[in-house]
């Protein structure tokens, strides 16, 4: 079998102790990997690189296009970046794989048919990272979500069921409240389920969602979700399968795909040799059925399976009832080793097909047509009291462009005209304008030509948001109370 090429990092603290084990039985396994080996992580920060790797290294990880990475150690404060992050949307990573899974009886588990992958979209929503203080009182973040992001990320759950015989993939969105992002997600993600039915689709709101992973995990089978909500849901998902130090994950770009156990770098117990290597070793696994060994993958797994029944235990699984073996790191690994080939007697023997890697297109069109209709013009305005009406009447009063006042918004609820007096105010106000004349065409010069307006009559704009049709449908949402 040809050799691949490999890049790994053996991280911080336990990193390169459970590195060593994880390579040492790839090694044994005769998985024909060779290996090129990167610097990340705290010695590299605390050269003052502050992404934590270096530019060389970004030719490596070009280069050989699969990353096995074992967890570093981010420096607290001091602008440090974190790497994950910084890789994920450097590479393209859009999809992040964690496989949560019960392990009982050898790790307990109030879920013991739990079994679920949650796949969370890694590049947009929140962690676009855009944020501002446009006034004393109020800051903001950007929750930007694409279409083709979204298409990407449900297509890729829904060709992960299939390449892994997996029968139901579940949405979770706040879309009953963000019916534009969240509602995009889920739109996209009933568009793309037509194309896929022989698997089970459904949709949870996240709340309740979550809510089903924390006491229901058994009935999920494939999560696609949002970043946000879905670094949440991964968390909740392996801590309920009680393994956190067990599970690895994945974050699959188009090209380049880095695989990593789900843990920290663990400092608390680094250079002991008690850690344990399960986390890197699931990624590792998950590694060969992506990168085209599945045979090899469903050795490895299925010697660790069996390991684990014959109770050979780090120290953090290791229970007086059930354990035979009170492990080290490298111990745990000759463990592994000793069983390659023998299939576990507790556990289904696991066989993967040719999933290979998951590639996906988009193909859905995106709206056309786009109409300007008004523009949002946010304020800070902090006098008279904070008297809503102070501020309409004065916006009402002003003539010098073709837009006119349609109402005042303070976070998101109206306040002018006909607002409630108990609605509490912050000096940040939405100040929502349309034309003056309806059915007029309206454009970017008439916009300028309102905040000129502004600026003439004393009011601090701080930001505006454009309001479009897209193909005759509005396409922004309406204030609470509008
Ligand atoms: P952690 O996951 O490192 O440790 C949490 C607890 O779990 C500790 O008690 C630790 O001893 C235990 N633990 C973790 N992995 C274990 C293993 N394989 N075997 C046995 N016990 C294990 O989380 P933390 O303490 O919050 O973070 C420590 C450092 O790791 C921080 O610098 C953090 O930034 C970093 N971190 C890195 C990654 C990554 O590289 N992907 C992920 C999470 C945290």
């Amino acid at each position: 079998m040809e050799k691949k090429r490999i890049t790994v990092a053996h991280g911080d603290g336990i990193g390169p102790e459970i590195m060593e084990a994880t390579l040492s039985i790839l090694k044994a396994a005769e998985v024909p990997l060779e290996y090129d080996t990167i610097e990340i992580g705290e010695k590299v920060y605390k050269s003052g690189v502050l992404s934590g790797i270096s530019s060389e290294s970004w030719d490596v990880l070009r280069k050989n296009k699969i990353f096995l990475k074992a967890p570093i150690t981010t420096p607290q404060g001091g602008g440090y970046k974190s790497l994950n992050v910084t890789i994920r949307k450097s590479m393209g990573l859009f999809a992040n794989v964690r496989p949560c899974r019960a392990l009982t009886p050898y790790v307990k588990s109030n879920h013991p048919k739990m079994n679920l992958v949650v796949v969370r979209e890694n590049e947009e929503d929140l962690y676009a990272g855009i944020e501002h203080q446009q006034t004393p009182e109020v800051v903001q973040t950007l929750k930007l979500v694409s279409r083709p992001g979204c298409e990407k990320i449900c297509r890729f759950a829904f060709e992960y069921a299939k390449a892994y015989g997996r029968k139901k993939v579940t949405c979770m969105t706040k879309d009953n409240i963000m019916k534009h992002t969240d509602g995009l997600f889920h739109e996209v993600f009933n568009e793309v389920a037509k194309d896929y039915p022989d698997i089970e689709a459904d949709h949870w709101i996240i709340d309740i969602g979550s809510a089903v992973v924390a006491n229901r995990p058994e009935t999920l089978d494939v999560i696609v979700t949002l970043n946000l909500y879905g670094d949440i849901i991964s968390d909740i998902a392996a801590d309920v399968a009680g393994s956190v130090g067990m599970g690895g994950s994945s974050n699959i770009g188009s090209e380049v795909a880095m695989f990593e156990a789900i843990h920290g770098s663990a400092p608390d117990i680094a250079g002991k040799g008690i850690a344990n290597p399960s986390g890197l070793l699931n990624a590792a696994v998950m590694m060969l059925v992506h990168m085209g060994f599945p045979e090899k993958a469903a050795m490895i797994e299925n010697a660790w399976l069996r390991t684990l029944e014959e109770g050979h235990h780090t120290g953090d699984i290791y229970r007086d009832d059930i354990s035979k073996q009170r492990c080290s790191t490298q111990e745990f690994a000759q463990a592994v080793i000793a069983n390659l080939g023998k299939m576990p007697e507790h556990f289904p023997v696991t066989a993967y097909g040719e999933a290979g890697a998951i590639k996906v297109e988009t193909r859905l069109e995106s709206p056309g047509n786009k109409e300007l209709v008004g523009v949002d013009v946010f304020m800070d305005w902090n006098e008279d009291n904070r008297d809503p009406n102070s501020i309409g009447k004065g916006l009402d009063a002003m003539t010098g462009s073709k837009l006119k006042l349609k109402m005042i918004t303070n976070r998101g609820v109206k306040v002018y005209p006909g607002g409630m007096p108990e609605t509490f105010c912050t000096d940040h106000w939405r100040c929502r304008f349309i034309p003056r004349e309806e059915g007029t065409k309206i454009t970017n010069a008439d916009v300028v030509a309102l905040l000129n307006d502004c600026t003439a009559n004393g009011y601090d704009f701080i930001k505006t948001e454009h309001l479009y049709t897209f193909d005759g449908v509005r396409a922004y949402s309406l204030g609470q109370g509008e």
